[in-house]
């Protein structure tokens, strides 16, 4: 596995291995890994790509300074389990290298999807995103674009961005299922920053996820964010921000159940000082036919 710091040099090598024929897959990270980011590069390996993957804590989409200061950074260790996964390489850039100080920021509209949910409540997040990607595609060039539907409204957002760009004909996103601890917590690098006891008042959110799918019978939409919202507040320790049940194509709001239309219940939630987000598809609309 080769490590690449610079920019240069990581885009002649992958010019090179483009030149055997080989399909580019490309798993952009912020370290601190976990078996939810593995799944993304074993996805990527089963496809055949040649896989690179990019850790980089990228600072512009974070919204308030001492979450992007306690961001927990384990490069050696992650370095290694890429490593026991058959990457073939990592791309490990510096701060400065993909912002340099005098370059002009480029900014992406991406218009209703940036302003709901994730956008809603961390202003300026998805612009941060949006550029740190479109950064890193014009590096990588890759065939194949893997991400995580653990960040949902991330994953409608990039594939806006590929066509911001005009590249969804090159790229092919790739969204992956979420993974999850025995206990139903959803793999995020924040859970490290949790304690024991935090950990398991955590469990809330995915069993209000699960159980939510129960009870799509009985509650509309509207009284299905209802319920879990207050499901979850009801956990000591626990803070709801948002529940929303939305289209899962367009991210519209549900109001109504309808027929062959896949629904996301998307929520976020402060477990003691850290911010969780989590998800679940109700895709039984597609089969009540
Ligand atoms: P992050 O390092 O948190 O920016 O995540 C990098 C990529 O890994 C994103 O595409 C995430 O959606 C994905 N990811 C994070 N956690 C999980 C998980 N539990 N299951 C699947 N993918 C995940």
């Amino acid at each position: 596995m080769k490590i690449f710091e610079q920019i240069e040099n990581l885009k002649s090598h992958l010019k090179e291995i483009k030149k055997q024929g080989q399909k580019i897959g490309f798993v952009p990270t912020m370290g601190a890994l976990h078996q939810g980011h593995v799944s993304l590069v074993q996805a990527a390996k089963k496809a055949d790509n040649y896989v690179v993957c990019s850790i980089f804590v990228n600072p512009t989409q974070f919204n308030e300074a001492k979450d992007l200061e306690q961001y927990p950074r384990t490069f050696e260790a992650d370095v290694a389990l890429l490593k026991q996964n058959n990457c073939d390489v990592v791309f490990y850039p510096a701060v400065e290298s993909i912002y340099p100080p005098e370059e002009k920021v480029q900014t992406f509209d991406f218009g209703y999807l940036e302003n709901i949910m994730e956008g809603k409540h961390r202003p300026g997040h998805f612009r941060g995103v949006g550029l740190v990607v479109s950064k890193l595609l014009d590096i990588v060039e890759p065939n194949n674009l893997y991400m995580g539907q653990k960040d949902f409204q991330q994953c409608a957002i990039v594939q806006k961005l590929l066509e911001l760009k005009n590249i969804q004909n090159k790229t092919e996103l790739i969204s992956c299922p979420i993974i999850r601890e025995k206990s139903g917590l959803a793999m995020s690098s924040r859970n490290q920053l949790l304690s024991s006891a935090e950990k398991k008042q955590a469990q809330i959110l995915s069993k209000t996820l699960f159980e939510a799918k129960t009870k799509i019978k009985i509650l509309n939409p509207s009284e299905l964010e209802k319920w879990a919202f207050e499901q979850i507040n009801k956990e000591n320790g626990v803070d709801v921000e948002y529940v929303e049940i939305v289209n899962s194509t367009n991210l519209k709001r549900l109001k109504t159940w309808k027929k062959n239309q896949t629904a996301a219940m998307c929520l976020a939630a402060k477990v003691g000082k850290v911010r969780l987000i989590d998800n679940i598809l109700i895709d039984w609309l597609k089969d009540e036919t």
